[in-house]
């Protein structure tokens, strides 16, 4: 099951030898998880190729191994596997608003009800529930007890026989007596493979309510048999949300729920135990984080974010070794250093750089607040002294451009003096042939 992958990424982050050998069994170990999980095969395949090709072919980014590269390829598969970037919206767009549970017997409608009441109730909605399955004995005192424990509003008709009948009267008492959220339980006896019965049911109850969201409720011990009921029912509305329940109970859930992002569909929540309480948003980001092991994967996502920014900021050392230093050419500079936050810190994560870091150790002691204002400074010259920055030899610019940003001239001279001290560097960076080459392997 799904359980296995944060085996097999431990497994890799331990194992050592080839890369390649690595890799192969790291891939082995991944298909062989979900396809046990029930992940359509074809699924799996062309996900495992893609991390394979982009593990072996592609360079990790500077100061990224290439264990923690091909986690990070993991990663981003596993979350368009489940659902990609999506984050689903749980608030209610207005109120009142009606939702209506479809689905069939036994995939956890009414026990669903009762956790969306709780949970609604505990964001502070006022919350109704309506008892419309009249099929299924037992079903009025089923939902009226969960009612009482969520702290909902209930209406049930007991021995009555007319689903639609009741949602109409239901959703409109609800809405009467205050409800900001009215959830409608319906009856769903349609057995697997009976999607066209079941959403023609839908249709029905539908018409009389006209809810503002549909919710298909999935047991996710259906796997990837869970794509054609999805599919259907996507086609079918177009307020339609999905959730899945039972993920505790089977060893199928991750068939479930990608089968169910392969249709398009959303998935909101899932349900994770028989308790009022078990039931999360589904956040595919999160969900795969948790997969991989969450503490590893956050900090090597966070690394990533932060190296990314030293990679602009190497080229941009690179263009000052290269081209004419001027003002500009600061104040881009002094713009990443802001954005890389403590940066003694960055640089030595960067292999080979640490022999650089004492050149680059004055920029690395400026202050926050300093560089704003420079970088405030530098607004209020003109175009001229940005791209020739000599002329600030000249102290009647230095007085005009203090009292323009509203700094004292001694402070536009200590930038100016950064600058030459820059310039100087950079001279002297650029003798400093093996360096070069350095960053030219890094770049
Ligand atoms: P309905 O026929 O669709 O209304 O299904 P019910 O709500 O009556 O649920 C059927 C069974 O599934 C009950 O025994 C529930 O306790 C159980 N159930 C529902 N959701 C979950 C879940 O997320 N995890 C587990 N383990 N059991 C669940
Ligand atoms: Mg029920």
């Amino acid at each position: 099951g799904l359980d296995d992958i944060r085996r097999a990424v431990s497994k890799l982050l331990k194992r050592s030898g080839p890369y390649e050998n690595i890799v192969n069994e790291f891939i082995r170990d991944l298909q062989r998880a979900l396809i046990s999980a029930d992940v359509n095969v074809r699924l799996v395949f062309n996900l495992t190729k893609r991390i394979r090709e982009r593990a072996l072919k592609e360079q990790p980014p500077p100061g990224l191994s290439r264990r923690e590269w091909l986690v990070k390829l993991t990663y981003d598969e596993l979350v368009k596997l489940f659902g990609g970037e999506y984050e689903p919206e749980v608030k209610p767009p207005y109120t009142p608003y009606v939702i209506m549970m479809v689905g069939v017997q036994g995939s956890g409608k009414t026990t669903t009800v009762g956790k969306l009441a709780k949970f609604y109730r505990g964001m502070g909605y006022r919350v109704g529930v309506v008892a419309a399955d009249t099929y299924r004995p037992g079903a009025y005192e089923q939902l009226k007890q969960l009612a009482d424990r969520a702290g909902a509003m209930f209406y049930g008709e007991p021995g009555s026989k007319d689903p639609v009948g009741i949602a109409r009267r239901g959703v409109e008492e609800l809405k009467q007596r205050g409800a900001d959220i009215v959830i409608v339980d319906t009856a769903g006896r349609h057995g697997y493979g009976e999607e066209e019965a079941l959403l023609d049911e839908m249709k029905r109850i539908a018409e009389a309510i006209k809810p503002d969201e549909v919710v298909l409720v999935i047991d996710a011990a259906m796997g990837q048999k869970s794509y054609d009921l999805a599919k259907r029912f996507h086609e079918a509305t177009p307020v339609g949300s999905i959730i899945v329940t039972k993920m505790d109970g089977t060893a199928k859930g991750g068939g479930a729920l990608s089968a169910v992002a392969a249709t398009g569909a959303r998935i909101k929540f899932i349900g994770t135990g028989e308790d009022i309480d078990e039931i999360e948003v589904f956040r595919p980001k999160r969900f795969v984080a948790r997969l991989l092991g969450m503490g590893d994967l956050e900090s090597l996502l966070e690394k990533i974010e932060r190296l990314r920014g030293v990679e602009e900021f190497e080229k941009t050392v690179a263009e000052m070794m290269s081209g004419k230093i001027t003002f500009r050419t600061i104040y881009k500079q002094l713009q990443q250093v802001t954005k890389l936050g403590p940066f003694r810190k960055i640089l030595q994560m960067i292999p080979g750089i640490s022999t650089m870091l004492e050149s680059l150790d004055e920029a690395a002691r400026l202050s926050e607040e300093k560089v704003k204002k420079w970088l405030t400074i530098m607004n209020s010259m003109t175009y001229e002294e940005l791209d020739n920055p000599n002329l600030l030899e000249e102290r009647s610019r230095v007085k005009r451009i203090a009292v323009g940003a509203g700094v004292e001239p001694s402070e536009v001279r200590e930038l100016y003096n950064y600058y030459k001290s820059v310039k100087k560097m950079m001279r002297q960076l650029k003798k400093r042939k093996d360096l070069l080459e350095r960053f030219a392997r890094l770049g």
